[in-house]
C-alpha cells in the first residue's frame, strides 16, 4: 500500500532537480529548438529502444520528414524503411498514421488534449501525457517504468511497481507535480531512475535521496510478486520478424516465400512470423503471392 509522503519537495523533488541539473544528458528533443513533432517522433522511437540507438535515427527521420505533413504524404513502407533497425516497426505504421490524422484533422498541429492525442495511433497514457509536458509545458502526469520505478522504491518500500499502473500511483505522481515545475520534474525523475535507480543494480550509493528511500531503508525486500521477464530474443519469433523486415526493407522487388523461408532456419516460425506481420499490416502480398513492405509502390 502507498504511504503518505510528508515533504516530497524537501525529500525527493529537490535533490532529484538539483542532480538533474549536473546529469542530465543532452538529448537533441530536449533542446530549445525541439519542436512538438520532434518530440512526438522521440517518444514513439525511445517506447522500446535504447536512446544512443535511436539519437542517430531521431536526426534522419526529421531532416527527411519535419513535420507531420511531410510524413503524411511519405508511402508508409518508406516511413517502415527509415525506422531500419529499431525494432517494434509497427511504431513506424503507427507514427505515418498519426502524422496523416494531424495533417488531415488538426491542420498539421500536434493536438494537446488528452483525448485528442490518445485517438492517434501508438499514442497511449504514457506518451500523451509525455507530449503535453515535454511539448506544451503542461502538467501531466507522466509515469513510464522509471518513474514508477523510482516511485515505487523510494516512497513505497517495493522493489518494482505492479504490472499495471495503478490509481494509487497517479495521485502519488500528481503530488509530488504540485510541488515543482512539472515539465522539468518529469524529465529528472525519468532521467533519474534511467541512470541512477536503474532496474537492475541501482546507484544507490551515489544516490542523492538515499536517505529517504522505504526501499533501502527496508534493506531492498525482492518484489512482492513475479516481474514478467521479456523471453530470450534469439531463435524467438520477434528474431524472426525482424530476419523478414530486414530482408523485405532492403528489396527492391516484392521478394518470393521460397526466399523468405529460406532465409530462417524453421519453417514453422517464418510462417508465423510471416502472418503476423501481414496481419499487423507491415507486410503485404503481391497479386503474384511474393510478399513486400505495406504500401510499396
Ligand atoms: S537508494 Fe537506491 S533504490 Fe533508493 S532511490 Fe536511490 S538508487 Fe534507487
Amino acid at each position: 500500500m502507498p504511504h503518505a509522503f510528508p515533504d516530497p519537495r524537501t525529500l525527493l523533488v529537490e535533490p532529484v532537480l538539483t542532480w538533474f541539473d549536473e546529469a542530465r544528458r543532452p538529448l537533441p528533443w530536449r533542446s530549445d529548438d525541439a519542436t512538438p513533432w520532434g518530440i512526438l517522433v522521440s517518444e514513439f522511437m525511445c517506447q522500446q529502444t535504447q536512446v544512443d540507438r535511436v539519437i542517430p535515427r531521431w536526426h534522419s527521420w526529421l531532416d527527411r520528414w519535419p513535420s507531420p505533413a511531410d510524413l503524411a504524404q511519405a508511402d508508409v513502407a518508406d516511413a517502415i524503411r527509415m525506422w531500419d533497425r529499431l525494432g517494434y516497426p509497427r511504431r513506424a505504421k503507427w507514427l505515418h498514421e498519426s502524422a496523416v490524422i494531424i495533417r488531415d484533422e488538426h491542420e498539421g498541429q500536434i493536438p494537446t488534449s488528452t483525448e485528442e492525442l490518445r485517438a492517434l495511433p501508438g499514442v497511449g497514457e504514457y506518451t500523451a501525457a509525455a507530449v503535453q509536458a515535454f511539448a506544451f509545458d503542461m502538467p501531466a502526469v507522466v509515469l513510464d517504468t522509471n518513474v514508477r520505478r523510482v516511485i515505487s522504491r523510494t516512497l513505497n518500500g517495493e522493489a518494482q511497481p505492479r504490472s499495471h499502473v495503478t490509481n494509487a500511483e497517479r495521485e502519488q505522481a500528481a503530488t509530488l507535480l504540485e510541488h515543482t515545475r512539472p515539465a522539468e520534474w518529469s524529465a529528472a525523475v525519468m532521467e533519474f531512475g534511467a541512470l541512477v535507480c536503474k532496474a537492475a543494480q541501482p546507484l544507490c550509493a551515489e544516490c542523492p535521496v538515499a536517505r529517504m528511500c522505504r526501499w533501502r531503508a527496508a534493506g531492498f525486500p525482492p518484489p512482492a510478486f513475479q516481474v514478467r521477464r521479456q523471453a530470450a530474443f534469439a531463435g524467438s519469433d520477434r528474431q524472426a520478424r525482424g530476419r523478414i523486415m530486414e530482408l523485405l526493407r532492403s528489396a527492391q522487388e516484392p521478394i518470393p516465400s521460397s526466399a523468405i523461408e529460406s532465409a530462417w532456419h524453421d519453417d514453422e516460425q517464418v510462417t508465423r512470423a510471416l502472418v503476423g506481420l501481414v496481419k499487423d499490416a507491415l507486410v503485404e502480398q503481391t497479386a503474384l503471392g511474393d510478399y513486400r513492405l505495406k504500401g510499396s509502390r
